[in-house]
């Protein structure tokens, strides 16, 4: 291993570290599944604890998007502005049943999946999911951002 790679590697789980434990999250409720979010933020299961309980409601502000209940197609494209304007880096939880693939409502009207729309890193299953469902998958989400390698410039092979 290079100096390069060995300071690169050390930076990568410095900056993972941190950014998995200041997670701003924005919430885009929409249906039933808002109750659970809440209970989730409340002080019994408390997801301060993880460090992602600061809630922004401007996209410029927040690197983890929660899309929580049903998306229908007129509000699809809300959902993809808000999505385009949060900062990078950015990651997108998909939670419930209804944000994951429809859920119940297989009909004209509604999205059958927002992964149709945006791009999504972890997917909460559920109707509605437990807020211990919800605390695991932001866990996955955290490992999976401890383990993102950041792109160095200066240590790019020539
Ligand atoms: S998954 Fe179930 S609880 Fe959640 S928004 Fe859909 S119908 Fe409501």
């Amino acid at each position: 291993m290079s100096g390069f790679d060995f300071v690169a590697t050390r930076l990568d789980t410095a900056i993972g570290w941190g950014r998995k434990f200041s997670l701003f999250h924005y919430p885009f409720v929409t249906a039933c599944c808002g109750m659970e979010y809440m209970s989730t933020a409340c002080a019994h299961f408390d997801i301060d604890r993880f460090g992602a309980g600061l809630t922004r409601f401007s996209p410029r502000q927040a690197d983890l998007l929660l899309v929580v209940g049903t998306i229908t197609h007129k509000l699809a494209p809300v959902l993809r502005t808000v999505y385009d304007q949060m900062l990078e880096p950015k990651w997108v939880i998909a939670f419930g049943a209804c944000t994951v693939s429809g859920g119940i409502y297989r009909n004209y009207a509604v999205v059958q999946g927002i992964d149709k729309i945006i791009p999504v890193d972890v997917y909460i299953p559920g109707c509605p999911p437990r807020p211990e469902t919800v605390l695991d998958g932001l866990l996955k989400l955290q490992d999976r951002i401890q383990r993102q390698k950041q792109d160095w410039r200066w240590a790019r092979k020539p």
